[in-house]
């Protein structure tokens, strides 16, 4: 089994670790109505989705 050749230092570890985080998929707020929605997704709140068009109530 491979061992590393020397051990990760203090600084290496947090630039790593820089790199994950937390992160929301996608959320736009909605023109109509200024929601939090999915990007591309018809808006669950008002029903509206590309402006104007009403999809459901
Ligand atoms: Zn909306």
């Amino acid at each position: 089994m491979a061992v590393p050749a020397r051990r990760t230092s203090k600084t290496r570890k947090r630039k790593r670790r820089t790199h994950f985080k937390l992160q929301v998929p996608g959320m736009v707020a909605c023109p109509n109505c200024g929601e939090y929605k999915l990007a591309h997704r018809v808006c669950k709140e008002c029903g509206h989705y590309k402006g104007e068009e009403v999809v459901e109530k």
